[in-house]
C-alpha cells in the first residue's frame, strides 16, 4: 500500500536535512502511482504533481519533522485542497422557492440523490420541500422519484411522460410559490452518455426555471471516465456544485479529484449507501487520505507539526549542541509536549490499522499509564534536583531525596529510579542525535 511504501521513504529520509530535488522525486513517483491506482485521470495527475513539486522545493523542513514527514503532508494538505477547502453546503439565499436542478448521466444517482437531499434539507435545515421528475423518457422514473419523495417525508409533484420537460418544471416552479415551498428540487433525464439533444434540453430547462443550484451528480466508480463528463456537463451548465455518489463502493474515489479539477465546482456531497440517509456532507480532508489510500497518516503528521511547541524544541536542540546539558526540567517538557498532543494513544488512533495493530492497544494503554506516572514524579522533584539531576543520580543524598519525592507522587521508590534511568538514556540520546528528537523518543516509549 501506499502507507507501507511511504513509511519506507520516510524512513529512508530520516538522516537527511533538507528537501531536495531528488527525494521529492522518490516520494513523487509513489504519490502518482497511488492517484493513477485511485483513478484520477491522467492530466489531472500530472498537474497535481507539479503543484506539490513547487511547493515542497520551496518548504523548510522545521523541528523534528523529516524531509519523508514534511512532503506527506504537503501532498495530503494539498489533495484536500484540489478536492475543495472544508465543508460548502447547499445554496438557498434567495427569494424561495429555492430551485436546485439536478444534473448528470443515467444511472449516476440522480433520483437517489433528489431525495436525499429533500430529506437533507427537511430535517437539518427545516425546510418545505417540493420534488419534480422531468424525465419523460422512462415512465418509471417520475414513480421511482414519488416512491422516494415519499420516504424521504417532502411532497412530490405529479408529471407525465406526453409533457415537455420544460412545462414540467415552470408548472411545479409555479405551484411551489404558490403553496410557500422554500425550496424545488428537479430531477431529469438520464445521459447514457454525452448526447447533444439531451443536453440542448437541461440548458434550455436550466434558462426557463434559473436554478440557484446546478448539480452534477457523478457516480465515484466512473474513475477515468469522469473527466469527459464533468467536462460535457461544465460546457454546458454552469456547475455550482458536485454531488459524489456511490463512495460506498470499493472505488477509491480519484473521480473526486478529476471531476473537481475539471469542472471548478465544490463537490458538497458524498452518497455513501442506496438508502435514503446515506448522504453526506463532503469532507475534502477525509477523501483526501483516502484518495491516497493512506489511513490517517497524514493527520498524524499534521498533529505532530501543530502540537509540538517549535520554539521550546528549538531552545532544546540549542542547549544540547551548546553542552548545557539536557536536565529534568527538558525531560518534564517533552512529556507535556506529547500530552499536548494528545497523549500517545491519541496519536496511535490516526495510524493506519495494521500499524496500530501491531503496537498493541495493551502496550500502549501501559505507555500512557507510564507517562502519567512519570509527570508526577518529576512535579514532586525540587526545581534544583530537576535543574541538577546529579543530585538525585550521584549526589551524597540521593536515597532520601528519592525516598522524598516517591512519597509526593505517591509511587514506590523503583519508580523514581526506573524514570532516572529513562531519563539517563534519553540524555544519552539527545547528545547523539543533537536535540528535536520528539519522533524518536515517542517510538521508544510506545515500545
Ligand atoms: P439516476 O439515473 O441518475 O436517477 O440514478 P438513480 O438515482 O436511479 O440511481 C441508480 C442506482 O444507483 C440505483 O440502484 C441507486 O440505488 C444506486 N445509488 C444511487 N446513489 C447511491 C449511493 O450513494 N450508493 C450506492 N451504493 N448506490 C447508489
Ligand atoms: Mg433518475
Amino acid at each position: 500500500t501506499l502507507t507501507d511504501r511511504l513509511s519506507r521513504l520516510v524512513k529512508t529520509m530520516r538522516g537527511q536535512a533538507r528537501i531536495t530535488e531528488s527525494n521529492v522525486q522518490d516520494m513523487l513517483r509513489e504519490v502518482r502511482m497511488a492517484l493513477l491506482e485511485a483513478d484520477v485521470a491522467l492530466p489531472v495527475v500530472r498537474d497535481f504533481i507539479n503543484r506539490v513539486k513547487d511547493k515542497a522545493l520551496g518548504q523548510e523542513v522545521i523541528g523534528s519533522l523529516n524531509p519523508g514527514q514534511v512532503l506527506v503532508s504537503i501532498v495530503h494538505k494539498e489533495l484536500a485542497a484540489t478536492m475543495g477547502e472544508g465543508v460548502a453546503d447547499l445554496n438557498l439565499a434567495t427569494q424561495p422557492p429555492a430551485v436546485i436542478l439536478m444534473a448528470g448521466l443515467q444511472g449516476a444517482g440522480k433520483t437517489t440523490t433528489t431525495a436525499k437531499l429533500a430529506k437533507h434539507l427537511i430535517e437539518k435545515r427545516k425546510k418545505k420541500v417540493l420534488t419534480v421528475s422531468a424525465d419523460v423518457y422512462r415512465p418509471a422514473a417520475i414513480e421511482q422519484l414519488k416512491t422516494v419523495t415519499r420516504q424521504a417525508g417532502g411532497e412530490w409533484f405529479a408529471s407525465t411522460p406526453d409533457q415537455k420537460p420544460r412545462d414540467i418544471a415552470l408548472a411545479a416552479l409555479d405551484h411551489a410559490k404558490r403553496h410557500y415551498f422554500d425550496v424545488l428540487l428537479v430531477d431529469t433525464a438520464g445521459r447514457l452518455a454525452i448526447d447533444e439533444a439531451l443536453m440542448a434540453e437541461i440548458r434550455d430547462l436550466h434558462a426557463a426555471i434559473k436554478p440557484v443550484e446546478t448539480l452534477f451528480v457523478v457516480d465515484a466508480m466512473q474513475g477515468q471516465d469522469a473527466i469527459n463528463t464533468a467536462k460535457a456537463f461544465k460546457d454546458a451548465l454552469p456547475l455550482t456544485g458536485i454531488v459524489l455518489t456511490k463512495l460506498d463502493g470499493d472505488s477509491r474515489g480519484g473521480a473526486a479529484m478529476s471531476v473537481r479539477q475539471i469542472t471548478g465546482a465544490p463537490i458538497k456531497f458524498a452518497g455513501v449507501s442506496e438508502k435514503i440517509d446515506g448522504l453526506e456532507v463532503f469532507d475534502a480532508d477525509r477523501h483526501a487520505g483516502r484518495v491516497l489510500g493512506m489511513g490517517d497518516i497524514v493527520a498524524l503528521v499534521e498533529e505532530v507539526q501543530k502540537g509540538v511547541d517549535l520554539e521550546a524544541a528549538k531552545k532544546l536542540a540549542d542547549k544540547v549542541k551548546s553542552g548545557d546539558g539536557f536536565d529534568l526540567n527538558d525531560f518534564l517538557s517533552q512529556i507535556s509536549q506529547m500530552k499536548k498532543m494528545g497523549g500517545l494513544g491519541s496519536l496511535m488512533d490516526k495510524l493506519p490499522t495494521q500499524l496500530a495493530a501491531k503496537a498493541g492497544q495493551a502496550d500502549m494503554d501501559r505507555a500512557e499509564r507510564d507517562m502519567k506516572r512519570m509527570e508526577g514524579v518529576l512535579n514532586a522533584m525540587t526545581a534544583k534536583e530537576r535543574r541538577q539531576p546529579s543530585l538525585l543520580l550521584d549526589g551524597k543524598s540521593k536515597a532520601s531525596r528519592k525516598r522524598r519525592i516517591a512519597q509526593g507522587a505517591g509511587v514506590q521508590i523503583q519508580d523514581v529510579n526506573r524514570l532516572l534511568n529513562q531519563f539517563e538514556q534519553m540524555q544519552t540520546m539527545m547528545k547523539k542525535m543533537k536535540g528535536g528528537g520528539l519522533m524518536k523518543m515517542m517510538k521508544r516509549m510506545g515500545g
